[in-house]
């Protein structure tokens, strides 16, 4: 990654790991769901980007999809006991919505200021 000033270019890998999306080094998150208001080396505003519920869409489609997908292939193909499926699919479920939550979060975050959203 280059140096970027921001506005120029926005780096959506850098934000779907928690880095700001203009220059990739800064935090763009204060906590684990929260948007800093700026970023703390290149100062770019994060203000202006709400994602709302946005990315919980995404991250139930992922997960839900996946999550289904695998219980679906345990059921049919392995012919796994109830007590199996109930152990396993659902806390995959869970550690995916977490994974994934803060990354898409980022990526929507990015998304706004690359098409300069306002309010
Ligand atoms: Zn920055």
């Amino acid at each position: 990654m280059s140096e970027q000033a921001p506005g120029r270019g926005i780096d959506f890998v850098a934000a779907a790991f928690g880095r700001c999306p203009a220059c990739g080094k800064g935090k763009l998150f204060k906590s684990y769901l929260k948007v800093a208001d700026a970023c703390g080396v290149c100062g770019t505003n994060f203000k202006t980007a709400d994602t709302g519920d946005g990315p919980v869409v995404f991250v139930l489609l992922i997960a839900g999809f996946i999550a289904c997908t695998g219980l679906l292939v345990s059921v049919l193909a392995w012919n796994w006991p109830v007590w199996k499926l109930l152990s396993v699919w659902p806390g995959v479920a869970v550690v995916l919505s977490l994974i994934l939550m803060p990354m898409l979060k980022g990526v929507m975050v990015a998304s706004q200021l690359k098409h300069r959203v306002r309010d």
